[in-house]
């Protein structure tokens, strides 16, 4: 069974706010740390800390992505304020990252048109020129040459 223990302060992490002895089944919460967080960052970092207990494992991804699947999409501006508590938490640039891009799959599961669109360019798919820009290009073309065969006129 999954344990909560509430510490003043962590003597030899002083700034990180939680950490989890999955094995044993213990969270520590660091309160000195902790109570400097916003509210979404504090259940971010419950979760995270549950997913390792999850998992049975340090690996840190893993446990973002469980505290994604928990509070994504469950209150305004989720997805934001997950990558944004990651950013906040985590010191390596590479899970920066991944919360990032996890955030914006989230959004493409979602029914975000824009969130697939950013996912299918950073597949490496080609960006297409839209019709939007083809029909720009064309009237730009036109409007030259009338003008050209206007001033050649005279
Ligand atoms: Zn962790």
């Amino acid at each position: 069974m999954l344990k909560v223990v509430y510490k003043p302060h962590f003597n030899d992490s002083p700034t990180n706010p939680a950490r989890c002895f999955y094995k044993e089944g213990i969270i520590e919460i660091n309160r000195s740390a902790y109570d400097l967080l916003t509210p979404y960052q504090q259940k971010f970092v419950l979760q995270h800390e549950i997913g390792h207990y999850v998992n049975q494992n340090r690996n840190e991804i893993e446990a973002d992505r469980y505290a994604l699947s928990k509070l994504a999409l469950k209150e305004p501006n989720s997805l934001y304020n997950y990558a944004k508590s990651v950013e906040r938490i985590a010191k390596q640039p590479t899970r920066i990252q991944q919360a990032k891009i996890d955030a914006v799959k989230k959004a493409a599961e979602d029914g975000s048109e824009y969130a697939r669109s950013l996912l299918a360019n950073a597949d490496g798919s080609e960006c297409k020129p839209s019709k939007n820009n083809l029909l720009i290009l064309i009237i730009v073309i036109t409007l030259i040459i009338v003008l050209l065969w206007k001033i050649l006129k005279k």
